[in-house]
């Protein structure tokens, strides 16, 4: 888990979760998710397992197009904006997320 001043900003607390897209339900990526409140976008820092570089955020499986990237401004850093309806998300714990990367 990073804890940085984005982090911090947020409140100081964070958790994991498990992405994955709306429409056929393959996963995206592991995604940290610092402080409350609703996921409307994704920081490219945060996501674990994946680090897109393109204009959008495509589904690998299904090509849906599930965000566009933007520089959140307040903290010039790069993310996705979510589209509604694009992600589902659970909350995952750590320990999977270590277990996941060994078997990388
Ligand atoms: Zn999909």
């Amino acid at each position: 888990m990073k804890n940085d001043k984005f982090s911090h900003a947020r409140g100081g607390w964070s958790r994991v979760l498990d992405v994955s897209c709306e429409g056929c339900g393959v996963r995206l990526c592991y995604y940290q998710k610092d402080g409350p409140g609703p996921l409307k976008r994704m920081y490219v820092d945060r996501m674990i397992n994946l680090t897109p570089r393109d204009d959008q955020l495509i589904c690998s499986e299904c090509k849906r197009i599930l965000g566009i990237q933007i520089t959140y401004k307040k903290e010039n850093r790069p993310a996705y904006r979510l589209f509604q309806d694009s992600i589902k998300k659970k909350i995952t714990s750590q320990s999977i997320i270590r277990q996941n990367q060994s078997l990388r």
